[in-house]
């Protein structure tokens, strides 16, 4: 499937720090719609309903499966998470570049379905680096936080599946990255073959 707006696809392992570098680049881009996923797991302190996710039990969650009601979905960490379909395909009907801050699971099920999305890799900047921010980060039990710095090493050798890798060293850096990676995309020759037949 191609689309009008740009796709934008981005994971990399728990603390790696997508969550940051995503908001920062929101903050920084507020034409980029970013996709609300539903999920099965129990909000963090401070997450809010509709903000954070749309948090729905999983007789709910297996309904919307049921109903076709997700561009992509998987288990991560032994809870459904999921991307309603509705909202990204409107809003690149409409032209609009939806950003989607998925696991590689359901990063694999979004490239096989769009061919032009854009696929991002964002990765910590050392093994180390990458336990600390989770420890730190506080939200997690010492089993969760086990359970995420085992899976982060296995999930980092899939890197090599992505268009672009984004070295989080330096937050404001990583979003500079990512903005030029969605400049480039959007000068692609297939994005403008229709702009340019048009104009010249
Ligand atoms: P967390 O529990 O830390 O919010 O998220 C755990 C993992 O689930 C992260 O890797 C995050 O990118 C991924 N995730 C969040 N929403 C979705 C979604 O809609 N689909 C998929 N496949 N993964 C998601």
């Amino acid at each position: 499937m191609s689309s009008k707006g740009l796709l934008i696809v981005v994971s990399g392992p728990s603390g790696a720090g997508k969550g940051t570098i995503c908001k920062e680049l929101l903050n920084q881009n507020p034409q980029i719609k970013v996709s609300i996923s539903a999920t099965t797991r129990q909000p963090r302190n401070g997450e809010i309903k509709g903000i954070n996710y749309f948090f729905i039990d999983k007789n709910k969650f297996e309904l919307m499966i049921k109903n076709d009601d997700f561009l992509e979905y998987a288990t991560v960490y032994d809870n459904y998470y999921g991307t309603p379909k509705e909202y990204v395909m409107k809003n690149l009907e409409d032209g609009n570049d939806v950003l989607l801050e998925i696991d590689i699971v359901g990063a694999l099920q979004i490239k096989d379905r769009f061919k032009d999305a854009v696929f991002i890799f964002i990765l910590p900047p050392s093994l180390e680096e990458l336990k600390n921010r989770i420890v730190g980060r506080g939200t997690e039990s010492l089993a969760d936080i086990e359970k995420r710095h085992g899976s982060a090493i296995s999930e980092i050798e899939q890197f090599i599946k992505y268009d672009y890798a984004v070295i989080n060293e330096d937050v404001l850096k990583a979003v500079g990255d990512i903005e030029a990676i969605i400049r480039a995309e959007k000068c692609r020759v297939l994005r403008r073959t229709e702009e340019i037949q048009s104009k010249f």
